[in-house]
């Protein structure tokens, strides 16, 4: 009884209580009580004048006022539907006293049958299953129950068969989109340059997913340091004052101009115009710069992304551009250059600089070592040493001085700017390390070198390696978890994967393998 019993089993009115609406509550139990339109009729109390709102709540009404547990009558008489039927109209012609009903003995007051006549039309204490009142557990069906569950159940097919059909809508539609964008895959594919941009290209980068690089470029405190990377700069010009010929009279394209250093080279060596572009704020003070020196009538300064501007002239003849990141790669403005040059340049032209490798080099640095990774096994007394998972897979820029190398260095990709595709930055490439000493490796070093080659009478080249004065590059050092050991002369056979980071396409991810050791790196 219990059991049918709920919160709202407590509302009683002295008033007809008006038809609840049966969709308010479509628990299992609640439906059996459920008139055939959904909705639960109102019930007479048995021995008083109120109306409730159900059975259950006429059922608890009842043992709460007036003490009788209906269940208890049931059970105590072993009444069958039609003891039950005749109990409930003998009560309301009678309105006897509550106590009778539990009285013990033979035979029962209501056993005449003129007690099945129904004392009050549509008594929905009539419809009950006595066997439902009781507990109902384990006992068949009457056919009264039947029909009504039959007619939840029919209820609940059809609510199952419009959940079903709007399922297979909305299935059909992701189906339809997937299509959609199946085409649009395959259209980026088939048309990969210079047509749209695909994720993971920093053209396709939203504004606000670049700003943060571009803030980064806003500060003069990155380009004080450029300018005073003397190798860096010295390059720049010396390829440009070196080879007027390159320059004179031609359109030039600075593609992420700074504070217009190189534009300024160009204009000085010669070019008839420059048009110099840049995303970052910093282009407000190349402004003033081009300005202070004279050149405002030869450069143009453009605030924008390039892959959004559109340049004043249909192509270039010069594209000029320093975007090297750490490892050449990082910050992936080569994106932009390439877009620049399959957007801009003219049958002929040429981009500077134009031959770019990447080498590798085996590190024997004991000391480095034991600073990075060795610390974590014993920290102030503590194993931290769980710490190199994270610590190793995060490639290093440092400094790396050439007496640490215990390999001879090996070029593991070369690119030619006025040539090589987008898709081909990202690259895997096997490599073999001729041992130079008989050592610990314990990391291995990347690094780039640059030139300014095609079409220069005077070619100029520098270098970012150990080998070579320091640059602001410094150098990349993948860090080996555990020192692998190695033999002068033998050649330590690896393989490089070099992808730029989906999420972050301006980081790069670098796999190494070196026997039988991999290890993704992340550079950011
Ligand atoms: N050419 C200058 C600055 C080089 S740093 C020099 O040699 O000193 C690279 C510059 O390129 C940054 O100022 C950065 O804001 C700009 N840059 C990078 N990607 C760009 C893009 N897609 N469009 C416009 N500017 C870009």
């Amino acid at each position: 009884m219990a059991e049918h019993t709920d919160a709202r089993g407590d509302e009683t009115t002295d008033d007809r209580p008006a038809l609840t609406d049966g969709d308010e509550d479509d628990d299992d139990d609640e439906e059996q009580w459920m008139e055939e339109d959904g909705q639960q009729l109102p019930v007479s109390c048995l021995f008083c004048h109120r109306w409730l709102s159900s059975v259950p709540a006429t059922i608890q009404h009842c043992s709460s006022e007036h003490h009788l547990d209906l269940a208890d009558v049931i059970r105590t008489h072993n009444l069958d539907d039609y003891g039950y039927i005749k109990m409930i109209n003998f009560i309301r012609s009678t309105r006897c006293d509550p106590s009778l009903l539990m009285a013990p003995g033979a035979p029962l007051p209501w056993g005449g049958d003129d007690f099945l006549r129904p004392v009050l039309p549509d008594d929905p204490l009539l419809q009950t299953d006595p066997e439902e009142i009781c507990g109902g557990e384990g006992s068949p069906p009457s056919a009264r129950q039947v029909s009504g569950s039959n007619d939840a159940l029919l209820q609940r097919a059809e609510a199952a068969e419009e959940r079903a059909r709007r399922a297979e809508e909305a299935l059909a539609r992701a189906l339809e989109d997937l299509s959609k964008l199946k085409v649009l895959v395959q259209d980026l594919v088939l048309n990969a340059s210079p047509g749209p941009a695909p994720r993971g290209c920093v053209a396709a980068l939203r504004d606000d997913e670049d700003e943060a690089y571009f803030s980064s470029y806003g500060h003069y405190s990155i380009h004080e340091e450029m300018l005073k990377d003397d190798v860096r700069t010295r390059s720049y010009r010396d390829f440009m004052y070196g080879n007027p010929d390159v320059f004179r009279d031609k359109v030039v394209l600075d593609v992420g101009c700074g504070t217009g250093i190189l534009s300024m080279f160009a204009a000085r060596s010669g070019a008839r115009k420059v048009l110099a572009v840049d995303q970052s704020e910093i282009i407000y003070q190349a402004m003033d710069i081009v300005r202070s020196n004279g050149l405002e009538d030869t450069i143009t300064l453009i605030k924008g992304r390039i892959e959004d501007i559109r340049l004043p002239v249909e192509k270039v003849d010069v594209i000029v551009s320093e975007w090297m990141g750490y490892f050449l790669l990082f910050e992936s403005m080569l994106d932009s250059v390439l877009f620049a040059r399959d957007t801009y340049l003219s049958d002929g032209g040429s981009v500077y600089p134009d031959l770019c490798s990447i080498s590798l080099a085996a590190v024997g640095d004991r000391q480095k070592h034991q600073d990075r990774i060795a610390f974590w096994d014993d920290v102030y007394g503590f194993n931290m040493s769980c710490m190199k998972k994270a610590v190793v897979p995060e490639a290093l820029v440092e400094v790396v001085t050439a007496d640490k190398l215990i390999s001879e260095p090996t070029v593991v990709q070369t690119m030619d700017c006025s040539r090589v595709r987008p898709s081909e930055l990202d690259f895997t490439s096997d490599f073999s390390l001729k041992m130079t000493h008989t050592t610990d490796c314990t990391a291995i070093v990347g690094y780039f070198d640059v030139s300014f080659d095609s079409g220069c009478s005077n070619k100029v080249t520098f270098s970012t390696g150990p080998q070579g004065p320091r640059t602001h590059w410094k150098q990349t050092l993948f860090l080996l978890e555990t020192p692998l050991p190695v033999c002068a002369g033998e050649e330590l056979q690896g393989k490089i994967a070099v992808r730029k980071n989906r999420k972050d396409p301006r980081s790069l991810l670098v796999t190494l393998e070196l026997r039988d050791r991999k290890l993704t790196y992340g550079l950011q």
